[in-house]
């Protein structure tokens, strides 16, 4: 028996905005300064990295409302050395709001890694997969021995995952932060689109004490 798809038939342009008008009502409902308090700045504890698959919403999975969470979502929830939009986000997070974690959140089931696993062309879109092949070559004897295919791609997004928090970790963005004694947490997480659960994948770093020497820059 093949399980339904979330239907999305019912969804409009013109329905979203109706949905707003709806959203702004029902905040008000529950504060009428709601909208005032949230214009005035915001002071979010949290980054988020997290993948571009419409069913991975960041504020959504974590119960967490508007202004409580800096957000930047890609294909895959990479962090890639020379991307200047995630370095900027990055950049302002850390050094402007002054988060105190850092989350990359993979999901199963991703449609960038599976896409990255296989063979097939995609592509300008190659060029981003690239990336996740990498991760795959870092690992190639512990994903080989994986017979199941699905099995080798949950831990391939896993992988991912820890790559790309140590990717974080070893931007000068992150390292000047703890040189300066800052309180910075970098985290790996993974959701699953089957059960709604997040799981703590336990990589955390505080310092850069577990990068490899070529890694760890000077203040
Ligand atoms: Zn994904």
């Amino acid at each position: 028996m093949c399980a339904q798809i979330h239907d999305t038939s019912h969804i409009t342009y013109e329905g979203l905005l109706a949905g707003n008008e709806q959203f702004v009502q029902d905040a008000l409902k529950l504060d009428p300064q709601y909208f005032e308090k949230l214009a005035n700045g915001q002071k979010p504890p949290i980054l988020w990295i997290g993948c571009a698959d419409s069913r991975v919403p960041a504020n959504q999975i974590t119960n967490t409302a508007p202004g409580e969470i800096f957000v930047h979502r890609n294909i895959a929830n990479m962090v890639i050395h020379t991307d200047m939009n995630m370095l900027s986000v990055l950049d302002y997070a850390v050094n402007v709001l002054e988060v105190k974690h850092v989350i990359v959140t993979g999901h199963y089931g991703c449609g960038g890694v599976i896409a990255a696993m296989g063979n097939q062309q995609f592509g300008l879109i190659d060029n981003w997969l690239r990336h996740i092949k990498d991760v795959y070559r870092l690992h190639t004897d512990e994903l080989d021995a994986i017979s199941n295919e699905a099995e080798r791609a949950s831990r391939l997004v896993e992988l991912n995952v820890i790559e790309n928090v140590n990717n974080l970790c070893k931007t000068t963005i992150v390292q000047n932060a703890w040189n300066n004694g800052r309180n910075l947490s970098v985290h790996g997480w993974v959701y699953s689109l089957s059960s709604g659960k997040i799981t703590d994948l336990k990589v955390s770093h505080t310092n850069n004490g577990d990068l490899s020497d070529v890694f760890k820059l000077q203040k």
